[in-house]
């Protein structure tokens, strides 16, 4: 279980070293070793009311975590940055209604200690996958972090980052394909679903699947969240937003409530039959 018969740097990350597959716990649900974990929300937390509405309807159709983005890792410092600490505490009211952990992210250092009074899940973004100190950090905690791919990240870069956080102690780790950089202009970026099965033979890590980052067009989702779990994926993250025409960011590809109902019936069908095999195939 190497990339092209070499031995891989990271230690830790590899299945040879670990081959059976890790569970992360998230409260009393578990990521990864056959659980099939839905994680959805708005791209950012933009009010209070916003959100708990949104996570209500998520928790009646499916979703098993909650996401929201209060720091904002924008391409222009001109657009919403989020809502701060703010953003996080309407987060951990909708979980005190829904029960549903908590996914947002830490972008800064300095943040994490607030941070970790209200998240469940911290999340690396893209952005910061090779912010070092950062890994590190995160490292240095008990709380699962969802650790996701870089933007022209390779799968071997993408598995040395995870190996700083679980050389720091924190065995925790999940991991996020959502899409990388390529030629095409079509979608906004290219869903590497070759990551799914790669990953899941050289490391013992879950892994995730964004594909509203990895496509971008609200429209494409569908499909391409099906692919993710027949594929072997452990799950799927996903932008929902009541009005995404209105959404402050991402709304081009956040699926409506509605739409994210129709999308969990149809996993429901499709996951009946085709988790045994993938999980067999998976160890
Ligand atoms: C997000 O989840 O809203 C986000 C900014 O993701 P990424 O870091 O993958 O771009
Ligand atoms: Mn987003």
């Amino acid at each position: 279980m190497s990339i092209h018969g070499k031995t891989p740097a990271y230690k830790l990350a590899s299945r040879e070293r670990h081959p059976e597959p890790t569970v992360v716990r998230v409260g009393k649900q578990a990521v990864g070793g056959g659980a099939n974990t839905v994680i959805a929300g708005p791209c950012s937390v933009e009010n209070r009311e916003q959100i708990i509405q949104v996570a209500q309807q998520l928790k009646q159709y499916g979703a098993t975590m909650l996401r929201g983005g209060a720091f904002k890792p924008r391409s222009s410092p001109y657009s919403f940055q989020g809502l701060g600490e703010e953003g996080l505490k309407y987060l951990a009211q909708a979980r005190e209604r829904t029960g549903l952990p908590i996914v947002s992210e830490v972008m800064d250092i300095e943040h994490l200690p607030m941070a970790c009074d209200y998240i469940d899940v911290i999340q690396i973004g893209a952005r910061n996958m090779q912010n070092y100190p950062l890994l590190r950090a995160v490292g240095r905690l008990k709380k699962p972090v969802l650790l996701k791919r870089g933007l022209s990240a390779t799968i071997e870069e993408w598995l040395m980052s995870a190996e700083y956080i679980l050389s720091e102690g924190n065995p925790n780790v999940i991991l996020c394909e959502r899409g990388i950089r390529t030629f095409e202009t079509a979608t906004r970026n290219t869903l590497d679903l070759n990551a799914v099965p790669v990953v899941k033979d050289l490391s013992h890590l879950p892994i995730i699947v964004d594909p509203s980052h990895g496509v971008g067009i609200a429209r494409y989702v569908p499909a391409m969240s099906l692919a993710a779990l027949a594929a072997g994926a452990d799950g799927l993250i996903l932008e929902v937003h009541p009005d995404p025409e209105r959404a402050m960011s991402d709304g081009q590809q956040s699926l409506t409530p509605a739409e994210f109902n129709l999308l969990m019936q149809r996993i429901e069908k499709l996951t009946a039959p085709i988790a045994p095999e993938v999980a067999a195939r998976s160890v």
